[in-house]
């Protein structure tokens, strides 16, 4: 029975979605999170990060439920730009400096189990919000769908984590101030049993694309590649299928995946917008890339997720409940958070344009 008030309903339950519903069920009653996907689907969106992503899951106090998810961590990479091999070690500042990928397979439903162990994070799957009701210039709660039923419920904060396409921002009135188009199309897909090393990624810069493995799992690897628009232009050939063919031309990746199997489709995303969209209003909160979308080139976008979750928590710890925290300030707060990032993601989106 979900009909009634909840005093936060997450629209959205993978990274930013449950990692927010974690950080603020020690200051609600009731937390509602809804998902409109099924928990099998396959997600081709990566999750890969460095020492300010790890920095950024201790900060919400959840990089022990990430590292048992059993992704190695990793301490350097192969860096191949043309035909120049460098071997490069990161360096060892604290305990967070190394790398990690987490297959959103894993880590997603790992979050989600750890905002339900609060004992008062209701997970609804699959449940799409539907409509959301606005009295008075305010929030106050939101249709959802699930089993083909529509209900009503009521929250005091209603939270957008539905992801960069989000219908639902428009709805409350949070429209983009801040929009880069992105030239490059991002693809990946799971492979398993690769001869490759378990304790290093492999990054291969070449003329307009961007080829990435890491190692994701027990005897599992990521392989990523981002095309530029002007390369799939001049090769006329459907991204995926160029992925296909550079990944088995590449010196290093190719051998690797004769010998071992991809274990997933191909898929991505191409024609992306950078975005930037205010982050709360009355009733409103917006977290991920609902409200900030990173393009995925600098694989920053899992970061900027939990930075939002954490500015967010951190707002409502220091009211000491949902219900009567003031929430105005956000926006400013997390684009000055962010704001390296996004100045380092546009400079390759959109050189010489900001
Ligand atoms: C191809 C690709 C590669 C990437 N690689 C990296 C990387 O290497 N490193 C990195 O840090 N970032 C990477 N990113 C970015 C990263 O994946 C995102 O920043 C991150 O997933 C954002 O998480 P999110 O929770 O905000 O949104 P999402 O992961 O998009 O989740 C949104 C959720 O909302 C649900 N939803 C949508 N509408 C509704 C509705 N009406 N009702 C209920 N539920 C709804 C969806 O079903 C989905 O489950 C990549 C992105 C792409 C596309």
């Amino acid at each position: 029975m979900i009909a009634g008030h909840w005093e936060v309903v997450v629209v959205g339950g993978r990274i930013a979605g449950a990692s927010t519903a974690w950080a603020l069920a020690p200051y609600a009653e009731r937390v509602l999170v809804v998902d409109a996907s099924r928990a099998s689907t396959f997600w081709p969106q990566q999750s890969t990060w460095d020492r300010t992503g790890n920095l950024a899951w201790s900060e919400l106090g959840l990089l022990d439920t990430v590292l048992a998810c059993g992704a190695p961590r990793t301490y350097g990479d192969t860096y191949r730009v043309g035909d120049d091999v460098v071997e490069r070690e990161y360096p060892r500042e604290d305990e967070y400096s190394y790398r990690m990928s987490v297959s959103r397979e894993v880590l997603d439903p790992a979050l989600l189990t750890a905002a339900q162990s609060r004992g008062n994070v209701t997970v609804l799957r699959p449940a799409k919000a539907r409509d959301i009701a606005i009295d008075d210039g305010r929030v106050r709660g939101v249709t959802i769908q699930h089993g083909g039923i529509d209900s009503e419920v009521t929250c005091d904060l209603l939270i957008l984590a539905d992801g960069r396409l989000s219908r639902n921002a428009e709805r409350v009135g949070a429209t983009a101030y801040r929009v880069v188009e992105s030239p490059w199309f991002a693809l990946l897909a799971y492979y398993e049993n690769l001869p490759l090393p378990t304790d290093r990624s492999y990054f291969s810069l070449q003329d307009r694309s961007v080829l990435i493995s890491t190692p994701c799992g027990d005897k599992q690897w990521c392989i990523a590649l981002d095309l530029h628009q002007s390369l799939i232009d001049e090769i006329g050939q459907h991204p995926v299928r160029s992925y296909d063919r550079m990944v088995r031309a590449d010196p290093r990746l190719g051998p690797a995946i004769v010998a071992g199997r991809r274990t997933t489709s191909i898929g991505g995303a191409g024609r992306m917008r950078m975005m930037r969209r205010p982050m709360s209003g009355p009733g409103w909160c917006l977290v991920g890339d609902t409200g900030y979308h990173l393009d995925p080139v600098t694989a920053q976008g899992t970061r900027a997720a939990l930075v939002t979750a954490r500015i967010l928590r951190d707002r409502i710890a220091a009211a000491g409940r949902v219900s009567g925290a003031d929430l105005t300030g956000l926006t400013d707060e997390r684009d000055a958070a962010l704001e390296e990032d996004w100045a380092y993601t546009e400079q390759i989106v959109a050189p010489g344009q900001s």
